[in-house]
């Protein structure tokens, strides 16, 4: 059996109060889920997110970290002083971070394998653009930016890896892909996860969704056999849609 997950990516957005405030709301609101459930507030009220959340089944998770165990990286966050905090898993290859921080599939190949060399989880995101899709090249840019950041990770470290397709179109667009365009993603990930490693690793991989999920989509979207739960911006943003969307998988 796969584990659902539901993880909610905050971007920057929410100050310490507000953090604090939409958390308890969330924790008070929380209902019961199979699902995992993940907040990913901004680094500087992480700590005491997870303070916060200590008698909460909700985890608290971190948005990016920095693939070297420490030095002179001004502005960036190590796999250790995350875990010192509490934190056990992390976003990686959001496209913003792509689009807006020139991360590329190299650098995140180091950052994955940071993260697995530190026992850190990572929710590896990655997904066409636009014009990939309408150039029928979707499916070659996802299994190349699969082929290049995580193929070269033992099998070992799969037990740490969440994937999470973000069609670029999709994100904060209000453009969602299809349930059925969803599900063909999702099966031809599986389906090369199994020939890069065996079908064993494949069937355990928890794949989310990630693009304008709302709480009147979420349900048909997280229906789909190979879609395991998503990864949610701008509704997580908002307790009672990012609960609407929990229920949604259970
Ligand atoms: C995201 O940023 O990962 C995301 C899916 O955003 P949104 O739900 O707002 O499209």
């Amino acid at each position: 059996m796969r584990t659902n997950i539901v993880a909610g990516n905050w971007k920057m957005n929410k100050t310490a109060s507000e953090t604090d405030a939409l958390l308890d709301e969330l924790a008070a609101k929380l209902p019961d889920s199979s699902a995992e459930v993940m907040v990913a507030p901004v680094f500087v009220n992480l700590a005491e997110a997870v303070r916060r959340m200590d008698t909460s089944r909700i985890e608290v998770i971190a948005q990016n970290m920095h693939f070297a165990d420490s030095g002179a990286f001004t502005g960036e966050v190590s796999a250790d002083m995350l875990l010192d905090i509490g934190i056990g898993t992390v976003i990686l290859g959001h496209s913003e971070r792509r689009a807006y921080f020139g991360e590329d599939d190299q650098l995140l190949a180091k950052k994955v394998a940071q993260a697995v060399k530190k026992g850190l989880r990572s929710i590896f995101c990655f997904g066409e653009e636009l014009q990939d899709r309408k150039a029928g090249k979707h499916f070659e840019v996802v299994a190349s930016q699969l082929k290049k950041a995580l193929f070269g990770l033992p099998v070992s470290a799969w037990g740490k890896i969440v994937l999470a397709y973000e069609p670029v179109w999709a994100i904060g667009t209000g453009e969602t892909a299809s349930p059925e365009q969803a599900q063909e993603m999702h099966a031809f990930i599986r389906k090369i996860v199994s020939d890069a490693y065996t079908d064993a690793v494949a069937q355990k991989v928890s794949i989310l969704y990630g693009g304008s999920v709302k709480p009147e989509n979420a349900a048909e979207i997280f229906s789909k056999p190979d879609v395991d739960g998503g990864l949610i911006g701008g509704a997580s943003l908002k307790a009672d849609d990012f609960v609407a969307i929990i229920r949604a998988i259970s």
